[in-house]
C-alpha cells in the first residue's frame, strides 16, 4: 500500500493540474486512500477516486434518463427474478420452479443471472451443451429472456445495462485521452467492467505494488487485473510486522529483528479474545483512533466488539456494519412474518410480546410482557379469530369476578382492571390484524400489501438505542425497495420468504474510520485506514477463508464450459479470497497482533488456528517447525476474560476477577463484604445444602395462615389439593406469590389439538350425547351411532373455527382418531344397558356454563375435617350413574392410557384425592333426587380406544378428612418444600425456574426428620 501511495504522491507532484482518475473497488476504499494521502501530508488536487460503475453512470446516466430509463434497485433483484421464474409459460420445462419456495432460491438465481449478464451473456448466448441438463438450460435461458424483456418494459437498467450503454458512448467519456488513469487491482470485478475500462480514453499508468513471494494469482487476474508494476521489497531493516509479506514463504524471509511489532495469542472463547484486544489497547495506552481491528469472521466479532465498545464507552466505527438482526425492529418484523406464517399462533405472538422487541401502544400501566401474560391467560390458540373470542371471554370472566360482592374491594378493582387490560390487548391485536392482508396462509397475497403491513409494524418495535433506530429506518427502506413488485400475487409463504430475505439482509451502523474512534473492519479491507496498530482477530482454521461451495444454480462445470476463467468457479473464489487476505496481511503497517479463539464455547468444541498463524510463528521464530504442538507451546495458555493485571481491567468486574485469580477461598470474605447480594446468595446456598428445612427451601411461616384452606372463603378444587401433595413449592409459587409459569408450547405442525383440548372435546361430546338420551329416558342403541357422528361433526367444526389446523392431513388423522374413540365409547356404553346417567358435568362451587344440570349448584360443598374445621370444595363431576341396584357410581373420564402405578394405593400420599372428594360431594348433590343416596363407588374411566375402557374404582365410603387435616396443617405450617420425586417435575411448567438439584435436596431434608415437615410427612404417609 505504501508503494502505491508513494506512486500517487509522485503523480500528484508531477501532474499537479492534470486530471487523475484512480479506479477503486468501492467508495470506502477510495475514501480511505484519499484520507491517508492527506494524513501523510501529501497534497493532492484533481485526483478522483471512482469505481468503474461511477464513470459508466456519468456517461450512460444522462442518456438513460433522457429515454426515461431508471435504475433497478439491487435489493429488488431476487424478488424480480422469482416473479419472472414463476410467470414463465407452462411450455417452458420446470427446473428451478420446482424449488421456488425454498429459502435462498431467489437470491441464488439472481446472483447467477447477474454473473452471466456481467460476463456479457444474453439469453440467446447460452449454449445448451454447456449445461448439465437441457431442462435447466431451457429454464435459465427463458428466465434471462424474460428478465431482458422486463427491463425493457419497465424502462429499468441494471448494472450490466449501464455498462453496455456506457460502452456504446465511451467516446463521449468524462475521461479525456490525456487524463491519467491508475487502476487499483480488484477495481474491475466483471468482464463487462474490464471491457468498459479498457475502452476508456485515458493515459494508463500501471499501478505499483510490492511483490509477495509465492502468492498465487487467480484465473481472473489474467483479464480483470490491470498490468501491474511489481517491486521487490527491501530485505534490510524491515520490522517483524512487515515481514508478513513473506507469510507464504517464511523460509525466504529476512531474519527477524525481534522488535515486538508482530505478536500472537490465543484465547479461550471469542469474548476472551476481544476482551484481550481491549486490555492490550488500554494497558499500552494506545490512542483508540490509531487502532484497527480486522475481523476474519465479520458478523460474530463485529457484534461483540460493538457491544463491548458501547459498554466501556469507547467510540467505534464498523466498516461492515452490524447485521440487522441485532436490532429490535428487524427482529420484530421477522417475528411478525413468523406469526403470520404460523397461522397467527398465539404462542408466537406471546413470544414476540415477551421478547422485548415490541413496544405496543397499550398505555403506561400495560407493558408488552404483561400483554403477553394476558394473552396466555386468555387461552388464545391459533388463527385470526382466536384473539377476539378468547380475550372477550377473558374480559367477561374478569368482569364477572369484579362484580362478586363477596370479594374484597381491592380484589374487585383488580379484576376490573384486568378486564380493561384484556380489552385493550384485544383492540391492539384487532388493529394489528386489520393491517395484515392475510386471512389464510393457503391464499395468495400481494407483495406490496404485505410489505406495507410490515413497514407499518416497524413503528411498534422497541427502539432503545442507536442501532435500533438505524434498524427501523433500514427496514422501512428495504421494504420500500420492493415497491416495483407491489402487485406480485403469490402464496403467503412465498411472499413472506421474499419479505424476510429483504429484511434479513439489512445492515446498520456502517461507518468509515473517524478521529477519536476505534475502527473495526473485515480482514479483506484491513490496512486501508493505515492505522499504526492492527489486531487481526478470528484467525481460526474454519473461518478465515470461504469454504469452496459450488454455486447452486450455475455449477462449476457449467461455468467452465460457458466462459472458462471468466465465470468464477468455487475454487476460483477460494483462490481469490486467499489472495485478497494474504495481500491485506502483507500490507499491514506498524504493530500487528494476530489471534484466534481456541474454544467454541457455545458448541463446546475445540477450535484450531489457521495456517496463517502457523506460518507467522515461523516468521517470528525461523527455527520453529510447522506443527500445531509447537505453535501452542509458543502461544502458551489461552487468555481468558480475566485480565492478567488488575490495572488493565476495563471495569469493576474485570478488576475483581483479576485480583482474585489464584487467591483461593481466603478471598471470599472480601468479596462477600463488597457484594452483599453475593453474600446473601452464598448463605442461601449453604442453608439449602444443609439438612434443616429453612426459608431457602420453602419455609415461609407467614404464608401459612394466608393460604389456609380452612379459613378461606374461596373453595378449593380436588386438583389443587392433589397438586399440593405433589409439590408444595409449586403451590406456594402459584397461590402464594401469584407467579404463573411461562408455558413454552411450540406450535407443532403435526398436531392439531393438544391433549387438554382433545380431552375437553371428548368430555363435551360424551355429555351432550348422553344428555340427549337422558332426555328421552333411554340408554343408547346401535342406531345412535348416526346421531353420535353428527354431534362429533358439529363439535369438531366449531372447534376447527376456533383452532384452525396447520395441516389438512393432520386434521383428517386426528378427527378420524376422535371418531374412533367415540365409536369405541358408544360400543362400551351399549354393553352397559343397566346404568342410567343422572348427572353429567355436574358443577358445584361455581356457576354452570349455561347448560341446566339438575344436580349442579353454584354453592361449594362443605367438607367437615372432624376437628372443628371445614373446607369448601368446588369441582365438576363428569358423570354420576344410577346402577341397577339403585346405588350410584361417580365417574371421572380419563382420555389417555391407564398407567396402573399412578392408581396404586388409595390416596397415594394425597396425590389421589378426587375419587374420595367427589363421592363425598356426590352424596350431598344427589340429595336433590334421592333423600338417602347410596354412592357405592368412585371410578376413573379410561373411555377411549387407548384406555381400552378400563376402570379403576374405589369404594365411596372412604374417610378423606384425616388426609385433608394433614394437608391443611402442612399449608398452615408454612412448609412448601419442592417435590421429592423427579417424576413429578417431568411435566411441570415451572421446571425451568426450579433449581436442578432441588428435588434431591428436598428428598434429603424430608428424610432427615426435620420437625417443620411433620405435617407434610404425615400427608405423604396416607398411601
Ligand atoms: S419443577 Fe418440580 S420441584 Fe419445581 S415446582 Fe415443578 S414439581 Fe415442584
Amino acid at each position: 500500500m505504501r508503494i502505491f501511495l508513494r506512486q500517487l504522491a509522485d503523480l500528484c507532484e508531477k501532474h499537479r493540474w492534470q486530471s487523475k482518475w484512480v479506479l477503486v473497488a468501492s467508495h470506502a476504499q477510495g475514501h480511505l486512500i484519499g484520507e491517508r494521502l492527506v494524513r501523510e501530508g501529501i497534497g493532492w488536487a484533481n485526483l478522483r477516486f471512482v469505481t468503474p460503475l461511477d464513470i459508466a453512470l456519468q456517461i450512460a446516466g444522462p442518456r438513460l434518463s433522457a429515454s426515461d430509463v431508471g435504475l433497478l434497485e439491487q435489493e429488488c433483484g431476487p424478488s424480480v427474478m422469482l416473479k419472472l421464474l414463476l410467470d414463465l409459460p407452462t411450455d417452458v420445462p420446470a427446473y428451478f420452479r420446482l424449488l421456488a419456495d425454498q429459502p435462498g432460491m431467489a437470491e441464488a438465481l439472481w446472483s447467477a443471472v447477474c454473473d452471466l449478464r456481467l460476463a456479457g451473456f444474453g439469453a440467446n448466448d447460452l449454449l445448451a451443451t454447456s449445461f448439465a441438463s437441457l431442462v435447466k438450460h431451457a429454464e435459465i435461458a427463458a428466465v434471462m429472456a424474460a428478465y431482458e424483456k422486463y427491463l425493457l418494459d419497465t424502462k429499468l437498467a441494471d448494472t450490466a445495462s449501464v455498462l453496455l450503454e456506457a460502452l456504446r458512448w465511451v467516446a463521449d467519456s468524462v475521461t479525456r485521452p490525456d487524463d491519467l488513469l491508475v487502476e487499483l487491482p480488484g477495481a474491475c470485478t466483471s468482464l463487462l467492467e474490464r471491457r468498459f475500462v479498457t475502452a476508456l480514453p485515458a493515459t494508463r499508468i500501471a499501478p505499483r505494488k510490492g511483490r509477495i513471494p509465492e502468492l498465487l494469482e487467480s484465473r481472473r487476474s489474467a483479464w480483470a487485473f490491470p498490468t501491474v508494476e511489481t517491486c521487490d521489497m527491501p530485505t534490510e531493516s524491515v520490522t517483524d510486522a512487515r515481514r508478513l509479506r513473506w507469510l507464504l514463504a517464511p523460509a525466504k524471509a529476512p531474519e527477524p529483528v525481534g522488535d515486538g511489532t508482530l505478536e500472537m495469542f490465543r484465547a479461550a472463547g471469542i469474548e476472551a479474545e476481544i476482551q484481550e484486544v481491549l486490555y492490550r489497547i488500554a494497558s499500552r495506552q494506545l490512542a483508540i483512533d490509531t487502532v484497527e481491528i480486522a475481523c476474519a469472521q465479520a458478523d460474530t466479532y463485529a457484534a461483540l466488539l460493538w457491544e463491548k465498545a458501547q459498554r466501556h464507552g469507547w467510540p467505534v466505527t464498523l466498516q461492515m456494519g452490524l447485521p440487522g438482526v441485532f436490532t429490535r425492529p428487524v427482529r420484530a418484523v421477522l417475528a411478525l412474518c413468523d406469526w403470520i406464517e404460523s397461522n397467527f399462533s398465539a404462542d408466537c405472538l406471546i413470544r414476540l410480546l415477551q421478547s422485548g422487541d415490541l413496544a405496543p401502544a397499550l398505555g403506561d400501566d400495560l407493558s408488552s410482557t404483561a400483554a403477553g401474560r394476558i394473552l396466555r391467560r386468555s387461552g388464545a390458540t391459533i388463527g385470526r379469530d382466536t384473539y377476539r373470542s378468547s380475550l372477550a371471554t377473558q374480559a367477561a370472566s374478569d368482569r364477572s369476578r369484579a362484580k362478586d360482592v363477596e370479594l374484597e374491594p381491592e380484589r374487585r378493582a383488580y379484576y376490573e382492571n384486568r378486564a380493561m387490560q384484556a380489552e385493550r390487548v384485544a383492540t391492539w391485536i384487532s388493529n394489528l390484524l386489520t393491517g395484515i392482508p392475510v386471512t389464510s396462509i393457503a391464499d395468495d397475497v400481494a407483495l406490496g400489501n404485505l410489505a406495507q403491513a410490515c413497514s407499518s409494524f416497524v413503528s411498534s418495535a422497541t427502539t432503545q438505542c442507536l442501532e435500533d433506530a438505524a434498524g427501523a429506518t433500514a427496514v422501512v427502506r428495504a421494504l420500500d425497495a420492493l415497491k416495483p413488485l407491489a402487485d406480485l400475487h403469490r402464496p403467503v409463504r412465498l411472499v413472506l420468504g421474499l419479505v424476510r430475505n429483504c429484511v434479513r439482509d439489512v445492515r446498520v451502523c456502517i461507518g468509515l474510520p473517524r478521529p477519536g474512534a476505534l475502527h473495526v473492519t473485515t480482514l479483506a479491507n484491513a490496512g486501508y485506514a493505515g492505522r499504526s496498530s492492527t489486531f487481526v482477530v478470528g484467525l481460526s482454521e474454519r473461518d478465515v477463508f470461504p469454504r469452496g461451495f459450488e454455486d447452486p444454480v450455475l455449477l462449476d462445470a457449467e461455468r467452465t464450459a460457458l466462459a472458462p476463467g471468466t465465470l468464477l468457479t468455487s475454487r476460483d473464489r477460494v483462490v481469490e479470497a486467499v489472495h485478497e487476505r494474504i495481500e491485506r496481511l502483507a500490507n499491514l503497517e506498524g504493530n500487528v497482533c494476530l489471534s484466534f479463539s481456541c474454544r467454541d464455547l457455545r458448541n463446546g468444541r475445540e477450535m484450531f488456528p489457521s495456517w496463517i498463524l502457523l506460518n507467522a510463528h515461523m516468521l517470528i521464530d525461523p527455527n520453529a517447525g510447522l506443527s500445531y504442538q509447537q505453535l501452542n507451546q509458543y502461544l502458551g495458555e489461552p487468555v481468558s476474560v480475566v485480565p492478567k493485571e488488575p490495572e488493565n481491567a476495563l471495569g469493576d468486574s474485570g478488576w475483581w476477577l483479576s485480583l482474585l485469580r489464584g487467591a483461593g477461598p481466603a478471598s471470599m470474605p472480601h468479596v462477600l463484604r463488597a457484594f452483599p447480594g453475593l453474600d446473601r446468595s452464598a448463605k442461601a446456598e449453604a442453608m439449602r445444602n444443609g439438612l434443616g428445612f429453612t426459608a431457602y427451601d420453602g419455609f415461609v411461616r407467614q404464608a401459612g395462615p394466608a393460604l389456609d384452606i380452612r379459613t378461606s372463603s374461596q373453595a378449593v378444587s380436588a386438583s389443587m389439593l392433589e397438586a399440593f401433595a405433589i409439590c408444595p413449592f409449586r403451590h406456594f409459587l402459584h397461590y402464594g406469590l401469584g407467579v404463573d409459569a411461562l408455558e413454552n408450547r411450540e406450535e407443532n405442525v403435526d398436531v392439531w389439538l393438544r391433549p387438554d383440548e382433545r380431552g375437553r372435546l371428548l368430555h363435551s361430546i360424551y355429555a351432550q350425547f348422553l344428555r340427549e338420551l337422558r332426555q328421552e329416558s333411554r340408554r343408547p342403541v346401535e342406531s345412535d351411532r348416526i346421531r353420535l357422528r353428527q354431534i362429533v361433526k358439529v363439535s369438531i367444526d366449531q372447534l376447527r373455527a376456533q383452532i384452525p389446523p396447520l395441516s389438512e392431513s393432520v386434521f383428517a388423522r386426528e378427527t378420524a382418531e376422535i371418531l374412533r374413540d367415540l365409536e369405541f365409547f358408544l360400543t362400551a356404553e351399549l354393553q352397559e344397558p343397566n346404568r342410567t346417567p343422572v348427572g353429567l358435568e355436574v358443577s358445584f362451587g361455581f356457576a354452570a356454563s349455561g347448560i341446566e344440570e339438575l344436580l349442579a349448584t353454584p354453592e361449594p360443598v362443605t367438607i367437615d375435617l372432624g376437628d372443628g374445621h371445614k373446607v369448601l370444595l368446588c369441582g365438576r363431576i363428569d358423570r354420576i350413574d344410577r346402577l341397577s341396584d339403585g346405588s350410584f357410581e361417580v365417574i371421572d373420564y380419563k382420555p389417555g392410557r391407564l398407567y396402573r402405578d399412578r392408581y396404586r394405593g388409595t390416596f397415594a400420599g394425597g396425590k389421589l384425592l378426587q375419587h374420595a372428594l367427589y363421592s363425598r360431594a356426590a352424596k350431598e348433590l344427589l340429595l336433590k333426587v334421592d333423600p338417602a343416596p347410596h354412592v357405592a363407588s368412585s371410578t376413573y374411566y379410561f373411555a377411549t380406544e387407548r384406555g381400552a375402557a378400563q376402570r379403576v374404582s374405589f369404594p365411596a365410603d372412604l374417610d378423606v378428612s384425616p388426609i385433608l387435616r394433614d394437608l391443611a396443617e402442612a399449608i398452615v405450617s408454612g412448609t412448601f418444600p419442592q417435590a421429592i420425586c423427579d417424576d413429578d417435575c417431568r411435566w411441570c411448567d415451572y421446571a425451568r425456574g426450579c433449581a436442578t438439584d432441588g428435588v434431591e435436596q428436598s428428598a434429603a431434608k424430608f428424610e432427615s426428620g426435620d420437625a417443620a415437615l411433620a405435617a407434610y410427612r404425615r400427608l405423604l404417609g396416607h398411601v
